[in-house]
């Protein structure tokens, strides 16, 4: 099955009628960078920063961080690399860092609302990326915004890093910028924001715990709320939607991605994009080239209109 699977390699993510999907990486350090290239794959579609700075005792400075996202770019030769800033509170800790005891800690500071609570630590990162970005193909994303307050916030420090690195007389380059849609709001408020944005990734994980009210981590409510849903499946189309009608890219980077059996209905949704545990890549490239495009569109369709989770996983299973 492994050497079936290898003829994908070298193949473009393509439907049988022509139809490509940019297919990306999830990873969270270096080494997992460097396999990429070799499983051929588009590039990283996300790159969990807080895994990979979170083996020092302390936080990585510009200097450092500069050097491992400036290292990821050159492995990846002339391929994207998606940066998420700091991605911890919740389930997420980072020694290094001081995180407040929390009495409901996916609620709490997280994300977005952490870095923007400790602005030196984002300016740290931000002024990283943008001189790393000098070396090659680099979008940055946030993760955990849910309120266009809290964009606007974030691209005034971009801006200011930008003008502090020009004073400085410091290299920088250009990066397209996203969110991550990881909840409800942000799917609610994304229009607001989407002429701010170049893309965004829709986090099917935190989507759905946010959208279920049900921990992600919790064994017992795993069986009840499956990665896929009616609910989450139109909080998924919607975004879709929204993104489609202002030309903003959409990508996903949840776990969904990685399960080859969903990737007919990702097609049809209209991803652009998927980004994925780097141990589907190859099964995923060889789901989506099997595929037809419209039929994956009426697989779509059919799917949106499922009220309950049975119909909805008959309608995945039964589409051949
Ligand atoms: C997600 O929430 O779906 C996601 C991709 O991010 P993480 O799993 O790192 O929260
Ligand atoms: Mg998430």
């Amino acid at each position: 099955a492994r050497e079936q699977l290898d003829q994908y390699r070298d193949k473009p993510a393509m439907t049988l009628d022509g139809h490509e999907i940019s297919l990306l990486a999830n990873v969270g350090n270096l080494n997992d960078v460097l396999k990429v290239s070799g499983l051929g794959a588009d590039g990283i579609g996300l790159l969990r920063t807080e895994f990979m700075l979170m083996h020092s005792a302390t936080l990585p400075d510009e200097r450092a961080q500069y050097q491992l996202y400036s290292d990821a770019i050159h492995a990846l030769e002339g391929r994207v690399l998606t940066i998420r800033t700091l991605d911890i509170g919740a389930d997420k800790e980072l020694p290094c860092l001081c995180q407040v005891k929390e009495e409901n800690p996916a609620l709490g500071l997280r994300g977005i609302r952490y870095t923007l609570a400790n602005p030196q630590l984002l300016k740290t990162q931000l002024r990283a990326v943008l001189r790393a970005a000098n070396h090659g193909h680099v979008r940055l994303m946030f993760p955990m915004v849910n309120q266009v307050e809290e964009l606007d916030a974030v691209l005034a420090l971009l801006e200011t890093c930008r003008r502090e690195l020009d004073d400085e007389e410091k290299g920088f380059g250009d990066i397209s910028l996203g969110i991550v849609v990881e909840t409800p709001a942000a799917v609610l408020n994304l229009p607001a924001m989407l002429p701010m944005l170049d893309f965004v990734s829709i986090g099917t994980n935190d989507l759905t715990q946010y959208a279920m009210a049900a921990d992600r981590g919790n064994p017992c409510l795993a069986r009840d709320y499956p990665a896929l849903s009616p609910a989450v499946l139109r909080l998924i189309s919607m975004t879709l939607q929204s993104a489609r009608s202002q030309d903003v890219k959409v990508s996903l980077c949840g776990e969904m991605g990685s399960d080859p059996r969903l990737v007919p209905l990702l097609i049809g949704l209209g991803f652009d994009e998927l980004s994925v545990n780097v141990g589907a890549l190859l099964e995923v490239k060889a789901a989506i080239c099997r595929q037809e495009f419209s039929r994956c569109t009426q697989l779509a369709g059919r799917a949106l209109m499922a009220d309950r989770l049975s119909e909805l996983d008959d309608c995945i299973s039964s589409y051949k």
